[in-house]
């Protein structure tokens, strides 16, 4: 039946559609319930598959690549980041990483907007109090929180993510602020009416935000971003807000910064050492503390589902529209068998 399809190693269990299309074309097999892999069972589990569709939570690096073997077309993570994956020797193997660009960035600036209210308005540390029976009536005192209209939102990576949460600003009636490679956006990525300010350098945006999110993917340049020094430029009653990778935070340096007093509070979505939190943070009330939830709407896990299957099914058959981030894989050849299977 299944004999003769390429395989698809399928790390964890994706929503639907993932596993329809995906089982229209390959035979899976993998882990298909919801708890992640061991290094060991994802190096076991991958040779002689043409795809591996992963999760951000799996190390895809040289070994697992070369363990797959020649078959191998395409790593299709389920994730917009791929800081998991040795893009590297992924390349030089002629495989091709994929990603879930746009489908999850509305919902990732979502989740950035609750993380700024949440810290800015006190609200978990509110919620505690309801909960833990100490809350006695209102008072002129009680909680007082950091006003958002007026200020200046800093952003740090200008993409997809950041963009979005820049839109949203207006609402609030905060001022954007900015930093990206590559420079000023080009006058017609910016929204009409919109007057989004292009920071010199980071150090010029850290010392102006009331507000600085966080945006960029991780890798070499972003590891540790912000660390000592950068955390000493900001205000001292600023908020640090991280929706992006944890390492890009040197995460020892802010829970020392907080405890100094400098900064009014911090939100994290993302650990530097997932899932374990760093020693000082839990016990900080002004530090809110999200399980990586950026993109974990309902809609958003279903078109990131799609778009992962999709990605793997059109890299095997040798299509465009895979959204790779390593074109310069020069051609992939369709998988030899694939093209009796229609998708
Ligand atoms: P994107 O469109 O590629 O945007 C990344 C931005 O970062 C670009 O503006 C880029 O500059 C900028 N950048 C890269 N390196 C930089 C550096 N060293 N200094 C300053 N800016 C730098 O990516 P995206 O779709 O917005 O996603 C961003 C990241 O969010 C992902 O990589 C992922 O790790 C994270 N994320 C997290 C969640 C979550 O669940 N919390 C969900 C989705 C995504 P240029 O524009 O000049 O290239």
């Amino acid at each position: 039946m299944s004999r003769g399809r390429p395989r698809a190693f399928v790390t964890r269990l994706l929503p639907e559609p993932a596993p329809s299309l995906l089982g229209e074309v390959f035979e899976l097999c993998g882990n298909l319930g919801d708890r992640p892999l061991t290094s060991r069972e994802i190096l076991e589990g991958v040779p002689g598959a043409s795809a591996i569709v992963c999760t951000l939570a799996d190390r895809i690096d040289a070994a697992v690549l070369s363990a797959a073997g020649a078959e191998l077309r395409v790593v299709s993570n389920f994730a917009v980041g791929f800081d998991n994956i040795d893009v590297t020797a992924a390349t030089k193997r002629g495989v091709l990483v994929a990603t879930t660009p746009d489908v999850l960035t509305e919902a990732t600036a979502e989740l950035t907007w609750a993380l700024i209210l949440a810290a800015a308005r006190r609200v978990v540390e509110g919620d505690a109090l309801v909960r833990s029976g100490r809350f006695t009536g209102w008072s002129p005192s009680l909680l007082l929180g950091k006003e958002l209209t007026g200020g200046v939102l800093g952003i740090v990576g200008m993409g997809r993510i950041g963009r979005a949460v820049a839109r949203r600003a207006a609402g609030f009636g905060m001022r954007v602020l900015y930093t990206r490679r590559s420079g000023p956006l080009p006058a017609e990525a910016v929204p009409g009416g919109e007057q989004w300010g292009f920071a010199a350098n980071l150090h010029a945006l850290l010392a102006s935000a009331d507000v600085v999110s966080l945006h960029v993917p991780l890798g070499p340049e972003t590891r540790h971003l912000i660390s000592a020094p950068e955390l000493a430029a900001m205000k001292w009653d600023a908020i640090l807000v991280n929706a992006a990778r944890g390492p890009v935070v040197d995460e020892a340096a802010l829970a020392e910064t907080l405890r100094q007093g400098h900064l009014f509070a911090a939100a994290l979505d993302v650990y530097e050492n997932e899932p374990v939190i760093t020693p000082g943070l839990e016990g900080l009330t002004n530090v809110v503390l999200l399980p990586h939830v950026g993109s974990a709407t309902v809609a958003t896990r279903r078109k990131m589902a799609e778009s992962a299957a999709r990605n793997a099914i059109a890299a095997v058959r040798g299509l465009p529209g895979v959204n790779a981030v390593n074109l310069q894989v020069p051609c992939v050849p369709p998988c030899a068998r694939v093209d009796q299977w229609r998708v």
